[in-house]
């Protein structure tokens, strides 16, 4: 029988990720499960002004519990008590730190929203859902937000 022990939801306060919190959240409490939510603060520099920004980063560690405060009270306060969770913030790459984190911590489910970008978008930004299925140590089930059309790529 497959058990959901441990279940983690990938974060980046967009829409489609806080969509993809609701089913995190109504199969973490359906199954008992703990809910581990990661956010990844990207160190991924791509001219001056991000590498401020970085330095900026590596000296706040205040941003850290503050994030993981905000990571916590994206569940609803009445569900809240009820399950466990547990917000984790990194740095880094998001899909290598996502991959890293399903690894360490034994996660039986991740779920994760997707922009569901196609053509020159998806070539040019490219995928984080499409990279951790290709890796993920786990089953992974991304969701993209009803509203979005399919187009052609
Ligand atoms: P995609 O649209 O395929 O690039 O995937 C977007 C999803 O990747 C979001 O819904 C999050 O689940 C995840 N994601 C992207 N960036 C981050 C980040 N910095 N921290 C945590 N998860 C992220």
């Amino acid at each position: 029988m497959i058990k959901l022990k441990k279940i983690l939801c990938p974060v980046d306060f967009s829409a489609c990720s806080t969509y993809a919190l609701s089913y995190a959240i109504d199969l973490t409490t359906k199954e008992r499960a703990s809910l581990y939510l990661i956010h990844v603060i990207e160190t991924h520099i791509s001219d001056i002004r991000d590498i401020v920004k970085q330095i900026d980063l590596l000296l706040d560690d205040k941003q850290i519990d503050n994030l993981k405060v905000r990571l916590t009270n994206l569940i609803p306060d009445n569900i809240r008590p009820n399950i466990h969770i547990q917000p984790i913030v990194e740095k880094g790459v998001p899909f290598v730190e996502i991959i890293k984190t399903a690894r360490y911590n034994h996660i039986d489910l991740i779920i994760m929203g997707t922009h569901g970008r196609t053509g020159l978008e998806h070539i040019l930004i490219g995928s984080v859902a499409e990279r951790v299925i290709r890796s993920a140590p786990c089953p992974v089930l991304s969701i993209r937000l009803p509203k979005q059309v399919f187009s052609m790529p």
